[in-house]
């Protein structure tokens, strides 16, 4: 899924809007020349100083992925007005720019528009779409309006099924990542927030760290009180980590009484805070648990990354549990338990 434009979900990534503002930043000049029109040509350096504008953002994490494509946007009906208003085209040349655009732009908004509100923008980059050429409409221009309607029709039901395909495979992706018995985050979804720390940490040289933590003797409580309470304290635990994290952090379920937290932007000495404060917390409610602590190296990938901070909670384990390890950088090549931190 890295790199990748995630279809209908409203999430496009940095890399593929780069990709997408570095191939229009290739055409323009192509464009212009196609028009061979002054106007046309004098906007070219506007476009282009704002395409790389919002290059720029997207490279010092200024602006987010959805924001640079509404920029995007943005752009592409300044140049679509600039060749539909100031020019004085034919209404034939509208309509073909006007089928053109009208295909592409609203389903770019579909793209980028926060859920909410997807259908409203879609419709509002439409009718800017379609205006150059309505405008133009005369009693004796049949042929226009009739392309109007067609691709009034042809794209607003394009829009309406996109829409209502994108709701579908929403739930349905947002389902086959959630755990069932406590609502959190699945293993799956896990993997996918893991190798995305992993790939913002060989792109952009960004922190994240880890925290992987296993219920002592879970075991023993499903047995002296059943396997419906054990259920129950399951739930529990997961509402108070969820409670506990930062917003922007991931709780997810990684097994059985296991669960991983991913804390994106997070370096070691604050994983290992929030590990402690965890545990303590835990104790508050009659639950202890064995934490291990990584954060994600370089050279690391999911499983190795998973593999440090597995290692640390088994060392947490084997030293009395109810106890924070954290697995040092590979560099220094242990498994140290730090100064502070221990059983209570
Ligand atoms: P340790 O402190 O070494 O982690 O001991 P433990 O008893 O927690 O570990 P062990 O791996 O021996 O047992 C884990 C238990 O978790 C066994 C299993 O029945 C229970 N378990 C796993 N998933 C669920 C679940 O969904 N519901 C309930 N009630 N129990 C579960
Ligand atoms: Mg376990
Ligand atoms: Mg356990």
């Amino acid at each position: 899924m890295t790199g990748a434009t995630t279809l209908f979900t409203g999430r496009i990534t940095r890399r593929s809007m780069s990709g997408l503002i570095i191939a229009v930043l290739l055409v323009t000049p192509l464009e212009a020349f196609a028009y061979d029109n002054p106007i046309v040509t004098g906007t070219v350096p506007l476009r282009a100083g704002l395409l790389l504008l919002i290059l720029l953002g997207l490279r010092t994490t200024r602006i987010t992925a959805v924001e640079a494509g509404q920029l995007f946007l943005a752009q592409a009906l300044l140049s679509m007005a600039t060749w539909s208003v100031l020019l004085d085209f034919d209404p034939n040349r509208i309509a073909v720019q006007t089928l053109a655009y009208g295909t592409i732009l609203p389903v770019c908004t579909l793209l980028i528009a926060p859920k909410a509100t997807r259908r409203r923008w879609a419709f509002l980059v439409f009718c800017v779409t379609l205006y150059p050429a309505v405008v133009r409409l005369t009693p004796e221009n049949l042929g226009l309006l009739a392309q109007v309607i067609a691709t009034l029709l042809v794209h607003g039901a394009s829009v309406a099924a996109l829409d209502t395909h994108a709701d579908r495979a929403e739930l349905a992706g947002e389902m086959a990542d959630i755990d069932p018995l406590t609502g959190l985050l699945n293993r799956r979804a896990a993997l996918n927030e893991l190798a995305r720390g992993v790939d913002r940490s060989a792109d952009d040289q960004r922190s994240a760290a880890i925290v992987l933590l296993d219920l002592d003797h879970f075991k023993q409580l499903n047995d002296t009180l059943g396997h419906e309470a054990g259920d129950d304290t399951l739930r529990h635990v997961a509402h108070v980590l969820a409670a506990f994290v930062r917003p922007t952090d991931h709780v997810c379920r990684w097994g059985g009484e296991e669960f991983l937290v991913v804390l994106p932007d997070a370096d070691e000495a604050l994983a290992i805070d929030m590990a402690e404060r965890l545990r303590l917390r835990l104790v508050d409610v009659g639950v202890t648990a064995s934490f291990g602590v990584a954060e994600v190296e370089a050279a690391d990938t999911v499983t190795s990354w998973v593999r440090r901070a597995d290692d640390a909670m088994y060392v947490a384990k084997h030293e009395g549990r109810n106890t924070v390890h954290v697995a040092r950088r590979t560099d220094r090549l242990t498994v140290e338990r730090p100064g502070a931190l221990g059983a209570p």
